[in-house]
């Protein structure tokens, strides 16, 4: 007999229903001797007549499961929930017994609920041509917690290993610092190189309130030899949100929106570049081109609107400039001008606030 699993609730620990196939039954009779005395209603049943009876009750109520369960198997059921058995006693000593339930098909329930993870870019990087740490997933699996992590290989150099510490800070402003660890790469030769993951000494419920990490490089082995990394690493200056952004347009490797004051300009890769190159020395990005994408700026729009009196001069002109603006901006910006116009009917002019709140928008963007 196939493995039927049977149960007179709605479900099985640790298990999920995937499909129903159906209320099936199964009956039975029997007839005996043995059941003379039950069906009249006697009271005084000797003991080895009820054993008799039990034991007869037993086998006809086995019988009938085992009709339910080839009946299941039929309907290409692997389980029976709510299973009920009821017995009827007839007037020439025979007994029936009925057996129903539901046909289900079931499957062992994925522990994907015990793993958490949690996806970080990384906030430093350093001014040179040096592996650039770019990523890292936190993954928690039960009690234990991996590393994995990413970073971006200028020049597609052959690196083999980079030892590094980590540090991860929590909402909490919390840090935690894994000291000297070692990051290997079986394929160290592509542009984007992934570690193998490391075991991560923190606990597993904390992974999700951990919002920064920093990996601060000490060296590194490539296959020309092993480089020491003495200089400070840089701190991004852009949110986790505005950095995924940036990344996402800019490559994994953009840390700095392009900017230039005519005697420099600063790459996305975040070096700051002679005005005369015409590429960055460390990512060979062309200046020509990072300009040209450059669609919109947010300063001309920002004195633009210094030069109104109230919020709903301030919102004209920003739906002047609403098309060039990054989809992902539009609302936000459109709420604090509705707010702003709300907050004006009650408190006064609310001109500095709202501009206020725009620039914040765009701050480091
Ligand atoms: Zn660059």
């Amino acid at each position: 007999m196939a493995d039927i699993m049977m149960t007179s609730g709605e479900s099985f620990e640790g298990y999920e229903i995937v499909e129903y196939l159906g209320v099936i039954d199964a009956q039975s009779a029997a007839t005996s001797n043995v059941f003379k005395g039950f069906v009249a209603g006697a009271t005084d049943v000797s003991d080895s007549e009820s054993e008799k009876m039990t034991a007869r009750m037993g086998q006809v109520i086995e019988s009938t499961v085992s009709k339910l369960e080839k009946m299941a198997l039929r309907r290409g059921a692997n389980a029976i929930i709510g299973v009920s058995i009821d017995c009827a006693q007839f007037a020439n000593y025979s007994i029936g017994t009925l057996v129903t339930g539901t046909a289900v098909k079931i499957r062992k329930r994925e522990s994907v609920n015990n793993i958490i993870s949690k996806e970080l870019y990384v906030s430093n990087y350093y001014n040179r041509q040096i592996p650039r740490p770019v990523k890292i997933e936190l993954v928690g699996e039960g009690d234990s917690v991996y590393l994995k992590s990413w970073f971006y290989n200028y020049n597609f150099e052959d690196i083999k290993a980079v030892r590094a510490d980590v540090e991860l800070t929590n909402l909490y402003e919390e840090k935690w610092l894994l000291k000297s660890q070692d990051f290997v790469f079986e394929k160290g030769n592509v542009s984007l190189i992934e570690a193998e993951q490391l075991a991560c000494k923190i606990p597993a419920k904390d992974i999700l309130l951990i919002k920064d990490a920093k990996i601060i490089i000490s060296k590194y082995v490539t296959s020309n030899g092993i480089f020491p990394c003495n200089e400070m690493p840089i701190n991004v200056n852009l949110s986790q949100h505005r950095l995924a952004s940036l990344k996402e347009k800019r490559g994994i490797d953009a840390v700095a929106k392009y900017i230039t004051d005519g005697m420099i300009w600063t790459c996305n890769c975040g070096y700051v570049n002679e005005a005369g190159a015409e590429e960055c020395i460390i990512c060979s990005r062309k200046q020509e081109e990072m300009k040209r994408t450059i669609k919109f700026n947010p300063d001309e729009m920002i004195a633009k609107m210094q030069e109104k009196e109230y919020v709903i001069e301030l919102k004209d002109v920003l739906m002047e400039y609403i098309k060039n603006i990054d989809t992902q901006y539009r609302m936000e910006l459109l709420e604090i001008m509705e707010s702003g116009l709300q907050y004006e009917k009650s408190r006064g002019n609310m001109k500095q606030t709202v501009i206020e709140k725009v620039e914040k928008v765009f701050e480091g963007q």
